[in-house]
């Protein structure tokens, strides 16, 4: 099983390598033709001038496509500004789509499967093999130098795979055309599921996916003795799968909007932006079901499945964030901090960002029943609705909310800055039926549930007190209960209960 381990291993550095080598790949050419096709026509004399040098030049490397033609529009821009002919000024970003239909050679003459296979196929199996090499070990959390492993105690390992995530993020959500390799590599998996061409936010939504099955293997291997995180992982890795993946990208095929249908608002925050209403309802009587659905789902499915299952049913059972967190994430459990300030803390942001989402919500309504952007003198939807996106859906969501796996534990996102899970909380807090019972008794106070508690509640002072643990932030993933060498902790419900936040 060592070899099974080393050869999953040694296969998923040989994918990964090939599949950032593949970033070096491919060439690029300006034509004529393709700025008619992509540049809006007010734009085009202009961008033909500016980018005159590069037209008919082949270019080997993605890099310097990029910096040649962002460089030519910048000077342009710099150009008017400078004369303050702001109307002229160019607002669009047309470097990621020129980029991706400047791209010629390997990834465009039907090779793209090929290295498809050999990048994230390969890096794929060699994940999956790792996970099964578990099957020889004793199943559950061994506690085998977590605190001293440079992976797992936010060592160098650990450091590095943080910055490369963040880094990641950062490309894909500001600078997607440095990318155009890696999403002309999903093409044709785009072309087999939506019927068209593959963007950055496909790219995304398949490699988020093929990551949680992947690392789903190995969730189901290390906790085969727990029938509770056996359903509970299927769970996610089913959501993922059909829910989040294939079902919004069939309906896009359909040409129905595209949307994931258990991604609930506030979470999804942009559900009841203007153009979202507006596209659902020309959509005809699917897009209305959608909107209903969505209204329905956070405003009584939310509280009612709550009040009977706790927080559990969303954040452990099929939210992708969750999901992600609970395959990806779980090697960096422990490491969420227990300290009492940063219950404070979270308490504070995590509410913080929900009345953010409702006062956005209620900016977005308000410009779209009175056709008016400005309340009270100051307050300009446009501008909180970008501000949140940019903040909450952007930065707190992906680059700190999963770029930090590695440094603050696994539900830095959903601990600190979900607004759904605040609502959820809220309800949990006032009424549910949730709560996990504690057999004081026989704690032998070993510490095992407090440590892999991922949303750093401190486990064991209710087990030594016998109290039942009745936390809002509980997102009941039951490890706590899993990793108990005693039996002393168990997921229940039973009549609603007073609670601490
Ligand atoms: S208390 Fe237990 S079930 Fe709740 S979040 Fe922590 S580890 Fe998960
Ligand atoms: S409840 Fe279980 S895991 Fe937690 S301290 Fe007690 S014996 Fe250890």
């Amino acid at each position: 099983m060592l070899a099974l381990r080393q050869l999953g291993l040694a296969l998923f550095f040989l994918g990964f390598g090939v599949w950032i080598f593949t970033l070096s790949l491919g060439q690029f050419r300006l034509t004529d033709d393709l700025i008619t096709s992509v540049v809006k026509p007010e734009h085009q004399a202009i961008i033909r001038e500016r980018t005159a040098f590069m037209s008919g030049r082949l270019y080997t490397s993605n890099l310097a496509f990029v910096n040649d033609f962002r460089s030519a529009i910048q000077a342009y821009n710099e150009d008017v500004r400078s004369r303050q002919q702001w109307d002229k000024v160019i607002y669009d970003n047309y470097t990621f789509n020129v980029t991706q239909q400047a791209a010629q050679g390997m990834f465009t003459t039907g090779s793209a499967w090929l290295w498809f296979w050999l990048s994230i196929g390969v890096a794929s199996l060699g994940g999956v093999l790792y996970g099964l090499a578990g099957l020889k070990q004793l199943p559950g959390i061994k506690n085998d130098y977590l605190y001293r492993h440079p992976a797992t105690d936010r060592g160098w390992i650990g450091i590095g795979v943080g910055a490369f995530l963040i880094g990641f993020y950062i490309v894909l959500y500001f600078y997607p055309e440095y990318l155009v390799n890696w999403v002309l590599l999903v093409d044709p998996v785009s072309r087999f599921v939506t019927g068209g061409p593959a963007s950055q936010w496909f790219l995304y939504g398949t490699l988020y996916t093929i990551v949680i099955l992947v690392m789903g293997v190995r969730m189901l291997v290390n906790y085969r003795h727990s029938r509770y995180q056996q359903l509970r992982t299927v769970s996610v890795m089913f959501f993922q799968l059909s829910f989040a993946f294939l079902i919004p990208n069939v309906l896009q095929l359909l040409n129905y909007p595209y949307q994931d249908l258990k991604n609930i608002w506030p979470l999804d925050y942009n559900f009841f932006f203007d153009y979202e209403i507006r596209e659902k309802i020309q959509a005809g009587t699917f897009g209305i079901f959608m909107l209903v659905w969505g209204i329905v789902l956070a405003l009584v499915g939310v509280p009612v499945l709550t009040y009977f299952l706790g927080k559990r049913w969303y954040c452990s059972w099929v939210c992708g964030c969750g999901g992600l967190a609970e395959t990806l994430g779980d090697p960096y459990r422990h490491l969420s901090d227990k300290r009492l300030v940063a219950w404070k803390v979270e308490r504070v942001v995590v509410h913080s960002v929900l009345v953010f989402a409702v006062v956005m919500t209620l900016l977005v309504f308000y410009t779209y029943f009175t056709g008016q952007s400005t309340l009270l003198g100051f307050l300009d939807s446009y501008s909180v609705r970008g501000a949140y996106g940019f903040y909450i859906g952007s930065i707190f969501a992906g680059v700190v909310g999963t770029g930090f796996y590695p440094l603050m534990g696994n539900r830095v996102w959903c601990r600190f800055g979900c607004p759904l899970a605040a609502y959820i909380g809220i309800v949990q807090r006032f009424k549910s039926r949730f709560r996990i019972t504690t057999n004081g008794g026989q704690c032998i106070s070993c510490g095992n549930c407090s440590a892999y508690c991922e949303m750093g509640i401190d486990v064991r002072w209710y087990a030594q007190r016998g109290q039942d643990v009745v936390r809002a932030s509980c997102v009941g993933c039951g490890i706590c209960s899993a990793v108990c060498p005693r039996g002393v902790l168990n997921l229940e419900t039973g009549p609603v209960v007073s609670r601490n936040i």
